[in-house]
């Protein structure tokens, strides 16, 4: 039984929170209005990567990039694969500017660290007590975040809040 609890929470190539145990979590949030953060994530260039490396190499970019994040995150945060070589983190508690700062320490990391060398591009989405957002909401505007930050020139952080896009 903890076997089977085990591979619905995990994520088998990077090892990751799955993308149903990060839906759980947000929801179980949102239903109990804890302020939170949502970060999504997706590694630059990536088509580009697995047509000239192969697949091999590209499943070998994603747990380079997915072990680079979770060593960077605390314990209780929760990094998932989202699909693909899209990740997330749900960062519960952690206020915008803290977010953008983790999201910030990512995109620098894994600039730094990833061998060969990858970027990746970040849309952050934050929600506040009292707020009363929906999940899609949340996702909607990190996830228009991320379009941008892949359209400005990707290795970024782009946030989106109340309509407004900041580039950071
Ligand atoms: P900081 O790195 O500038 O982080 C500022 C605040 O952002 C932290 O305040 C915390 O509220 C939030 N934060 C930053 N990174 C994370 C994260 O990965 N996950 C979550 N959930 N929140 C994060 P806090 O806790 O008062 O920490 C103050 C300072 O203490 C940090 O400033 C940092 O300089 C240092 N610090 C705390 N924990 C660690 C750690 O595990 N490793 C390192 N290297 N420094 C830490
Ligand atoms: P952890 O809390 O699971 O954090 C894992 C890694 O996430 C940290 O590795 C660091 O790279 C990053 N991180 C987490 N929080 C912060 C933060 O506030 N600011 C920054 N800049 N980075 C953060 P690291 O630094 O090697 O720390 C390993 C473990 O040591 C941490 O695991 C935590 O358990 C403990 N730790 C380190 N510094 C502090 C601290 O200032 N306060 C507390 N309470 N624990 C700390």
């Amino acid at each position: 039984r903890e076997e089977l609890e085990k591979m619905v929470v995990t994520d088998h190539l990077t090892k990751l929170f799955s993308r149903s145990y990060l839906d759980e979590k947000i929801h179980k949030s949102l239903n109990e209005d804890q302020e939170g953060t949502f970060i999504m994530i997706d590694i630059d260039n990536f088509k580009m990567i697995n047509d000239t490396f192969g697949h091999q190499i590209g499943d070998d970019v994603i747990i380079q990039v997915a072990n680079l994040i979770n060593a960077n995150i605390r314990g209780s945060d929760i990094g998932a694969r989202w699909g693909g070589e899209e990740l997330a983190i749900y960062l519960p508690g952690v206020s915008l500017t803290s977010g953008v700062l983790i999201a910030e320490r990512l995109v620098t990391k894994v600039f730094e660290s990833s061998e060969p060398q990858v970027t990746i591009s970040c849309g952050v989405s934050h929600w506040s007590k009292g707020r009363k957002d929906s999940y899609a909401a949340l996702f909607k505007r990190a996830d228009k975040a991320l379009y941008v930050a892949k359209q400005t020139g990707k290795n970024k952080v782009i946030v989106q809040e109340n309509d407004i896009v900041l580039e950071k």
